[in-house]
């Protein structure tokens, strides 16, 4: 609940001001300054992640730097000021948005995003002409509500820093990284169409992320009501945890489930967990870099690493190595002029080719892992290949590291995310090879609906019910079984009650969810017959819609609350 800040890149309100016709020079040659600085900088972010991530990301800039250095607009934009007598940042910025209005319009989405790249560009060199870029943070005012057009899951961390309150989204989906990190942290947050141009900057707003609706202007009863609400939730929703009589909880025929905790940053909910034995089964590294400003070095990521593992010494802690790329990319980074970014650089892939920055956290993991008991988890596993050859990168580590005398455990389970098709096609490959298996649904819905997880337009196909990919679980699931490796599930439907049932019924060992889910999940084990919920299996995996597996498990629900 608070008042609107309208965040567009690009779309910047720059105040017209009339310059006298001796001041023209002066225009022009502050805007060649600007894009003078712009080009610079972005060669110094060129050179930098070549060195860091090899020259083929380097060279993903270059299509930053030709858009920054058109010299054919650039001489439109000097007529422009000649002709106009207007100031270069009002000039540049109009012409800017004539050229992008029509791209954004194009049923094309290579045409649509290069009017994003466009305008990032030019979001540069408005700010060196600005007076170079702010160097101090802004504060934004208490009840600050942000409305952009997209939202990067390292931006949400950004505006969550700042102090805001909300989110408003014109694009994303309910299983993207921006939700997931926005529900982490329990901020608000909406996806709504057209909402920086109906929402005016400085209007109040309520938003409601349970039930995805945003109120613009909302009557005196309506704010009134809406306080209320929000005094029954927020974090007191986490200490219900300390309620749990039972971790980790058994169904009713005392078959026990391990239920763990899906983390991404540090926070209150961590001693929480760790007092009530909860371990972390899934710990999204990545955000250590998405909210720093580089790869934290290997110190850096020790005592991070050390701190979880002491943490959680009591029970155990699942890292996944850096899954950057696709939606987790911060605003600089190269990856994001991907023509198919899930299709992409991302997952264990450049980190297969940056083999330093991989081997750099697998070292700083293992230095930890004699405080705790530490795990190691590959994302986005493709085919066996890329598991044996990180595989092989972990022993180059444990080899170097015993060279040097440095204490390590030689037996840290070593495993992989199933999220991808191929992978669950191929799980009895994989499961021979690996130490354990984590099921990815969010990434695996994606792939095997071929529906963007971040694109609304197509979240009606993203549907992880659907029987395609109830199938490749259980797929998963029983090969697992068969080669006797842990298997655990990781995505967001892991945390959801109705599939609960399902996944006990599978025989899944272990739920890794959002802290949030854990208490209603323990509370809802403890009720399920493990015997009664195989037979829901079969029926559920010969549907022939996600809306008839969501029937059945709901029938199924209801007969156990009519109980
Ligand atoms: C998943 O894909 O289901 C998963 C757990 O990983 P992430 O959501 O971080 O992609
Ligand atoms: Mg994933």
């Amino acid at each position: 609940m608070g008042r609107a800040r309208v965040v567009a890149p690009g779309q910047q309100k720059v105040p017209e001001m009339r310059v006298a016709a001796s001041a023209v020079k002066s225009e022009i040659a502050a805007l060649d300054r600007a894009v003078k600085d712009t080009v610079e900088e972005l060669q110094e972010l060129r050179s930098s992640a070549g060195k860091k991530l090899g020259d083929a990301v380097g060279k993903v800039f270059d299509a930053q730097l030709l858009i920054a250095d058109d010299q054919e607009f650039l001489s439109r934009v000097r007529e422009e000021i000649t002709l106009r007598k207007r100031n270069a940042g009002f000039v540049y910025n109009l012409l800017v948005h004539q050229t992008t209005a029509e791209l954004r319009r194009s049923p094309e989405l290579y045409m649509r995003q290069m009017a994003e790249e466009i305008e990032g560009v030019a979001h540069r060199i408005m700010s060196h002409l600005g007076g170079g870029r702010k160097k101090t943070a802004v504060r934004y005012r208490e009840g600050t509500i942000i409305v952009a057009r997209t939202i990067t899951p390292g931006e949400v961390l950004n505006y969550r820093n700042l102090k805001a309150v909300g989110m408003v989204a014109e694009e994303g989906g309910p299983n993207s990284h921006m939700a997931l990190i926005a529900r982490s942290l329990m901020i608000p947050l909406t996806v709504s169409g057209n909402v920086c141009d109906r929402i005016p900057n400085g209007s109040r707003l309520i938003v409601d992320g349970t039930n995805g609706v945003v109120i613009l202007n909302p009557t005196d009863e309506e704010w009134a009501d809406y306080q209320k609400k929000r005094k029954r939730q927020g974090p007191a929703i986490l200490s219900r945890i300390k309620k749990l009589t039972e971790i980790p909880p058994t169904t009713a025929d005392g078959v026990s489930l391990q239920v763990a905790a899906n983390l991404e940053f540090p926070g209150p909910v961590d001693d929480i967990l760790a007092d009530h034995l909860i371990p972390v089964g899934l710990y999204r590294t990545e955000f250590l870099y998405l909210e720093g400003s580089d790869f934290p070095d290997e110190n850096a990521q020790f005592g991070y690493y050390r701190r979880l593992a002491e943490k959680f010494s009591r029970t155990s802690v699942i890292l996944r190595t850096f899954d950057l790329g696709s939606d987790k990319v911060r605003a600089d980074s190269p990856q994001a002029a991907e023509a198919n970014p899930a299709l992409g650089w991302r997952g264990i892939r450049p980190m297969l080719e940056q083999p330093e920055t991989f081997k750099r956290q697998v070292r700083a993991i293992l230095r930890a892992s004699t405080l705790g008991n530490l795990r190691i988890l590959l994302p986005m596993i493709s085919d066996v290949s890329e598991y044996k050859k990180a595989r092989r990168l972990v022993s180059q580590v444990m080899f170097e590291l015993r060279k040097e005398k440095i204490d390590f455990d030689s037996d840290i389970p070593v495993g992989i995310m199933v999220e991808v098709p191929s992978a669950a096609l191929t799980a009895d490959l994989l499961a021979s090879e690996v130490d354990f298996v984590s099921i990815g649904t969010n990434d695996l819905t994606q792939y095997t609906m071929s529906a963007d997880r971040n694109n609304s337009r197509v979240s009606g196909l993203y549907n992880p019910y659907h029987p395609s990919v109830i199938n490749l679980i259980k797929m998963t699931v029983d090969a697992c079984h068969r080669h006797q490796k842990p298997v655990n599930i990781c995505g967001e439907l892991a945390g959801d009650l109705l599939a609960l049932p399902l996944f006990i019924g599978m025989g899944v060992s272990s739920l890794s969810m959002n802290p949030v889910k854990i208490f209603d999940c323990c509370r809802l084990v403890k009720k399920i017959d493990s015997r009664l919920v195989k037979h829901l299996v079969e029926p559920v995996l010969s549907s022939n819609s996600a809306m008839a597996v969501v029937r059945k498990l709901q029938n199924y629900r209801n007969a156990l609350e009519n109980k």
